[in-house]
């Protein structure tokens, strides 16, 4: 990956006050179980002016620990957020190209080497903020999620408050300045709720593959492609997605897409798979911190990319701010999204399996800031439902599942986003 994904966008600079949330120990913090040779090799950024996400890629895992430094006047150095890392080596291009970002609510992250077993990461706050950080394993990455402080703005009223390209220009014109008081304004666009598509995996991750070799990242693609176009054609929807290629992108990219974007609904797309080649069936996970059984958990922990153990001791934060409004309402999207799916295939397919509502650990859902489920809608290891999976015909019905969910967000959503 490059820096080519940086987002940047205008910089509204406003007084540097640091006010970061006050982390617990146990999230500020952590300690390999297996020493390797961490190096930090990468950091990315994606941001608006209320949101940022910074990755910090070690490689293998390390210590680490995460704090605030106050501004210094005397040197000139604004609030920082800093990550203190020990054992791990520095490529040479990290130290010498901080990642600019100038957009009102950071400066830049930078990285050097502290002391001779620490490496630090600095990010340079351009104004209050809150933020999270946790870690990601396989490879290792650090993730900082930072919040500039204030109402989240609707993306439709902000529409409604820019100039509108469609004014006549005479009124726009300088010798008749006072019609421009008078001007019929344009009425203000009506809300179109956002949806951020998300096909699992892509490029080098196949995902799970069939009994003969059908693979997961092209059917969730397939479909999701299916669900924009439909949404496309109802015409009440924005609608995006995280990946329209057969391309590779980090899960931690995925979700930070979706809150860069703002998006009010977030759908990642997945088809499950077990050791079981009778296992079968739909079912619709939200966040948790962890499983009721350990199904669940390899659901989980094949769908991170990371073994089993590695999730018994996850460190991210499930109950902040954003995913804990939020939980409910992607309880109640998660279950619609289920039944619909089931009813729509089940009305033409035969012997489909419900498995209903879960809850599971998935890094793709882990601070997002808006609705955010993940359906496993079939079982690609299921000799009869990868052959179903090959039929667009059932892959449409599928689609019509989510397509159905999400306009029932869409049109009962309203309340829940006038109460957050
Ligand atoms: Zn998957």
């Amino acid at each position: 990956m490059t820096f080519s994904r940086r987002h940047v966008v205008a910089a509204l600079l406003s007084a540097a006050v640091l006010c970061a949330t006050v982390l617990s120990s146990a999230f500020a913090a952590g300690v390999p179980k297996t020493p390797g040779s961490p190096v930090l090799s990468e950091i990315h950024a994606w941001t608006n002016e209320i949101y940022t996400r910074v990755a910090v890629y070690t490689g293998d895992e390390v210590s680490w620990q995460a704090d605030t430094l106050p501004a210094d006047l005397k040197r000139g150095l604004p609030p920082r957020i800093f990550i203190d890392i020990r054992g791990a080596g520095i490529k040479n291009d990290i130290l010498h190209n901080p990642v600019d970002v100038h957009n009102g609510l950071l400066r830049q992250v930078r990285a050097g080497r502290f002391s001779r077993d620490v490496v630090r990461v600095v990010i340079d706050l351009e104004r209050a903020s809150t933020y999270r950080v946790f870690a990601l394993d396989d490879p290792f990455r650090i993730i900082v999620d930072i919040d500039g402080e204030g109402k989240i703005p609707v993306p439709g009223a902000e529409a409604a408050t820019q100039a509108s390209p469609a004014s006549p220009p005479a009124l726009a014109s300088p010798e008749a300045p006072s019609q421009v008081l008078f001007a019929p304004q344009p009425p203000p666009k009506p809300y179109r709720v956002r949806v951020m598509i998300d096909p699992g995996h892509g490029g080098k991750d196949s995902g799970a593959v069939g009994p003969t070799g059908l693979k997961e990242k092209d059917v969730v693609l397939s479909i999701g492609r299916m669900v924009r176009e439909k949404l496309a054609r109802i015409g009440e929807y924005e609608v995006r997605m995280t990946r329209d290629t057969d391309v590779f992108i980090p899960l931690e990219e995925r979700t930070a897409m979706a809150n860069k974007w703002q998006a009010d609904v977030f759908v990642s797309l997945h088809i499950n798979a077990s050791r079981n080649r009778h296992a079968e069936g739909v079912s619709t996970y939200v966040l948790s911190r962890g499983a009721s059984n350990r199904e669940d958990l390899e659901v989980a922990a094949r769908e991170n990319g990371v073994p089993v153990a590695k999730l018994s001791g996850v460190k991210f934060i499930i109950d902040d701010l954003f995913t804990g409004n939020r939980k409910n309402e992607s309880l109640r999207l998660a279950k619609t999204l289920n039944d619909a799916i089931f009813r729509k295939v089940s009305s033409r397919y035969r012997n489909v399996q419900n498995l209903g509502l879960k809850q599971a650990p998935f890094y793709v859902l882990v601070g997002a800031r808006m609705t955010a489920v993940l359906v496993e809608s079939s079982f690609i290891s299921n000799a009869r439902e990868e052959e179903r999976l090959r039929d667009p015909a059932y892959m449409e019905r599928i689609a019509d599942g989510v397509v159905e969910a999400v306009r029932y967000y869409g049109q009962n959503g309203a309340l829940a986003r006038s109460d957050s």
